[in-house]
């Protein structure tokens, strides 16, 4: 059974979002003309503050995966700024893109796609001090060691492959390599969904306690909300390539603002009996709309139990409803006092997106 994990105050903000887009062109016909868009992440805002954990959750093609990747420039976006650490990332040239990658650093869901079967568990971590830095041999093995012990794989099998492994310890191996160069923020993609249920629990344990050791910073997308319950600070909930929903955990959890939320949470099972007997879950109709072509209006009005003639009108803006809380629904429109949008970087939307109180 996992802990409850102890408060914790972030102080600074590590990763500020702005405005980010993701989108995919669709070419069709025979000249190959450009005829639309895949909107994955369409116009997002946030921050993710130093030493915490910001769970991003949502159903599978809401884009979540996406943004985590897009943070990280996996992807070259298609407008909006990232920075990590005070350094725009989101339109920086190669040559600056490398001379950030030991900063942040990304654990992929699939450890046995991610490793290359060919090389032994030592090559794999060294890979990116190869990459990186001017190690001797001896200093690096040295290093691939340190690693392998703040993982909790045995020194002997450094020389081992891939597939002599169990998925939790290629998983390890995973998390050792994107710890390689001592980075401070990690974006963890679904890196439990391919283990076994009793291993899973094991490596959130391994990313809390090498949180607590190195000062990590991440970004855990997950679609299983018990674990980011678990394991986050603060949650952010993604539907059709929107943020409808961020703020932090217990309170989201507890009273959630964005109809999308209630229904996402509404599914979740409780531990105690006596309160899983009354748990009303609400069933969503309809299926999610295309992200090549969002409904106008407010995107989860084909969906939405309260929706409005409004909703169906005008998109909400994302914006703060309660000290901290950020939500994009109309229900809000009266309630909320604050002017600023969500997008735009401006002074107001930083201090907005800087709500540290976590639990
Ligand atoms: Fe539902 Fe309207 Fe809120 Fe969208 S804006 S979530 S349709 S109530």
């Amino acid at each position: 059974m996992l802990d409850a994990k102890p408060a914790a105050k972030p102080v600074k903000t590590l990763v500020e979002v702005r405005g980010l887009k993701m989108y995919f062109p669709i070419h069709t016909g025979l000249l190959r003309a450009h005829t639309g868009d895949v909107k994955a992440v369409d116009d997002v805002s946030f921050d993710i503050l130093e030493g915490e954990t910001l769970g991003l959750v949502g159903e599978s093609g809401c884009g979540k995966s996406t943004c985590g990747r897009a943070l990280i420039r996996l992807y070259d976006i298609t407008s909006g700024s990232v920075k990590i650490d005070g350094t725009e990332i989101g339109h920086a040239d190669q040559t600056r893109l490398r001379k950030m990658r030991p900063t942040m650093q990304m654990v992929f869901q699939d450890p046995q796609a991610s490793l290359n079967p060919r090389m032994t568990v030592a090559d794999i971590i060294s890979e990116p001090l190869s990459e990186h830095t001017t190690l001797s041999k001896t200093d690096k093995l040295k290093r691939i060691y340190e690693l392998m012990d703040a993982v909790g794989l045995n020194r002997r099998f450094a020389n081992r492959y891939p597939h002599e492994f169990s998925g939790g310890q290629r998983q390890r191996i995973g998390i050792a390599r994107a710890l390689a160069l001592n980075p401070k923020f990690i974006v963890c993609d679904e890196p439990i969904a391919a283990l076994d249920v009793s291993i899973q629990a094991q490596v959130v344990n391994l990313l809390e306690q090498l949180q607590d050791e190195f000062g990590l910073t991440y970004l855990f997308i997950s679609h299983d909300l018990s674990m980011v319950r678990h394991i986050a600070d603060r949650i952010a909930v993604m539907y059709l390539g929107k943020m409808v929903e961020l703020g932090p955990r217990d309170p989201v959890y507890d009273s959630p603002l964005h109809p999308y939320t209630e229904a996402l949470l509404s599914a979740v099972p409780e531990p105690d009996p006596s309160l899983e007997k009354t748990r009303e879950r609400i069933i969503l109709k309809g299926d999610v709309p295309s992200p090549a072509n969002p409904p106008k209006g407010c995107n989860f009005c084909t969906r939405c139990p309260k929706v409005m003639d409004i909703c169906r009108q005008i998109e909400p803006e994302f914006r703060e409803a309660e000290p901290g809380r950020f939500v994009a629904c109309h229900l809000y429109d009266q309630n909320n006092k604050t002017t600023a949008g969500a997008t735009g970087g401006t002074e107001a939307d930083n201090e907005h997106f800087q709500q540290g109180e976590t639990k």
